[in-house]
């Protein structure tokens, strides 16, 4: 497994494939590996002749300083997962290696895609993904690249920046992994305790009853349901909204040919999950 720290490296890795007739399959990642990456590794795999992971954890994607600096890092175990995995390469820039001496988002339009939810409660958040992923796409071009509908928001952002910037990748969205319970998987489990973990199982369960009352009772009465189920438990629920995943706005009525789906976000012993949940 070649593993590369800068871009003149990364470069060289792509013109050299491409030279080769290879195709290549990306799994952007922060790090902190765990099955569901591992998923998409094999899925990238799979469908390509090689298959990449990157390992950066994006500065300019963190609205809240603490919070990247209590982002889990643990690049020896990931790289040690990966290498078993039998993955191709894995890119590990420095942050100045992507951003040079300006770390700052560009300013890319998103087309409202990145307004509500994530964008409304984590300001710049989407600005900062996009701009980390457009550098990836541009450095790597890969063939195709993998994200998870965990980040469905952050999925549908993507989508759009590589349409509209003619990026040239095929944006595969990869399905929620979850463990046994319904907790979906996330970095971020790794700093709850596992009363902790047991109390984060309420967003699925919340989830899945939104689900079961789909067509049964409106959109608004669904969303109080759910949010007395949270705030009922030991989570402190932050934003809850049933969204049209098209364009990511509200849905006050449900009507034929929306795609619902519910997206949470709730506070368990002060680490902030996310999750989302097709209603259909
Ligand atoms: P992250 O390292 O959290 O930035 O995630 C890297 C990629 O893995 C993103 O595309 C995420 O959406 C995806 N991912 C993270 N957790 C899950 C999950 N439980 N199921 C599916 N994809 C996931």
């Amino acid at each position: 497994m070649q593993v590369f720290h800068s871009a003149e490296e990364i470069r060289q890795y792509r013109d050299y494939n491409r030279q080769q007739g290879l195709s290549l399959g990306f799994v952007p990642t922060m790090g902190a590996l765990h099955e569901a990456h591992l998923a998409l590794s094999r899925r990238a795999q799979a469908e390509n002749n090689l298959a990449v992971v990157s390992i950066f954890v994006n500065p300019t994607q963190f609205n809240n300083p603490e919070d990247l600096e209590r982002y889990p890092r643990r690049s020896e175990a990931d790289l040690a997962l990966l290498r078993r995995a039998g993955m191709d390469a894995v890119l590990m820039p420095s942050v100045s290696e992507i951003y040079g001496d300006q770390v700052k988002s560009e300013d890319l339009d998103l087309a409202g895609l990145d307004q509500g939810m994530e964008g409304e409660y984590r300001p710049g958040h989407f600005a900062g993904v996009a701009t980390v992923i457009r550098r990836f796409f541009e450095l790597l071009q890969p063939t195709r690249a993998y994200f998870g509908e965990k980040d469905y928001q952050q999925l549908r952002v993507i989508e759009h920046l590589n349409h509209s910037l003619k990026l040239g990748v095929s944006v595969v969205g990869c399905p929620t992994e979850r463990n046994a319970q319904g907790l979906a998987l996330s970095s971020r489990n790794f700093r709850l305790s596992e009363q902790g973990l047991r109390d984060a199982e309420a967003i699925y369960r919340a989830e899945d009853w939104a689900r079961s009352q789909w067509g049964k009772l409106s959109p608004q009465a669904i969303k109080e349901g759910v949010w007395q189920a949270l705030a009922a438990s030991p989570l402190r629920p932050e934003y809850l909204e049933i969204a049209d995943t098209r364009n990511m706005q509200s849905i006050e009525a449900a009507a034929a040919g929306q795609k619902a789906r519910i997206f949470v976000a709730a506070y368990c012993e002060e680490v902030r999950l996310i999750d989302n949940l097709s209603l259909l």
